[in-house]
């Protein structure tokens, strides 16, 4: 339903709240965030129900680092409970996953995927479509390519519709967005990228914005944006401005 990632010089996981809080007016029964940190890695918080219940286990326990992920779910596949709220994991070991997801969007082929990856000795927490997402790009990093790589060859193996955004601990400071058939939108700040599903997320952050095309993936770090496109390659996105006021 909604996503928001962040990465900049400033702490991520305010920055993402208040998106999320902007995107709240869409409905939604669940809410998750993962951060990347330089103490513990990679941290996350699922919730189901409201940002509320988020930003009040935010307050008990937050999350630290400067580059993270968010998302709010309006469930398509699983029941609404903590389980199946994004960010979801991916990896052999859950305990130290190689991978954090959100997804907005319905992965049709995501049983088929699901049982291969079982038959290679994944483990499935929940019952969505993402998770088959997770442990694909989790797959793809086991095999030694780069964040930005395995989300572009993952996107091959998909058959539906996402916009989603990712984060490893093998690469702080790094987000990968992907969009086909489910909007994705670039916040271009002053040393800091955010990306979220609707331009509304990232309006009181900067006006400079960059709409993704259905086919492309995005790697953001503080300063640098680069677009691919699946067929065209390299893509120089095109800045615009938005003129609202948040
Ligand atoms: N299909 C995914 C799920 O059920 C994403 C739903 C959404 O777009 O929020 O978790």
């Amino acid at each position: 339903c909604g996503i928001v990632g962040f990465t900049g010089g400033r702490p991520a996981a305010p920055a993402i709240l208040a998106g999320l809080r902007r995107l709240e007016y869409r409905g939604y029964d669940s809410a998750g965030m993962a951060t990347l940190t330089r103490e513990r890695g990679l941290v996350w918080v699922k919730r189901a129900g409201r940002v509320d219940a988020l930003e009040h286990h935010l307050q008990v326990e937050p999350l630290a680092g400067c580059c993270g992920i968010g998302h709010t779910r309006w469930a398509t596949h699983g029941p609404a409970n903590d389980v199946n709220a994004h960010p979801h994991l991916g990896g052999r070991d859950l305990q130290a996953p190689l991978v954090a997801l959100v997804h907005n969007g319905v992965i049709e082929n995501h049983e088929p995927l699901r049982n291969q990856l079982r038959d290679e000795g994944y483990l499935f927490q929940s019952q969505t479509d993402t998770e088959v997402i997770a442990h694909l790009v989790a797959r793809e990093l086991e095999a030694g390519r780069n964040l930005f790589d395995a989300v572009r060859h993952v996107t091959e193996l998909l058959e539906g519709t996402y916009g989603l955004a990712a984060i490893s601990p093998r690469e702080p400071g790094v987000i990968v967005g992907a969009r086909l058939g489910s909007p994705l939108v670039v916040g271009v700040g002053e040393d800091e990228h955010l990306v979220a599903s609707d331009a509304s997320a990232l309006v009181a952050h900067t006006p400079h914005v960059i709409y993704l095309q259905d086919g492309e993936t995005v790697r953001l770090t503080p300063r640098h944006c680069r677009v691919e496109h699946r067929e065209r390659g390299s893509v120089t996105p095109r800045i615009d401005r938005i003129d609202w006021k948040p």
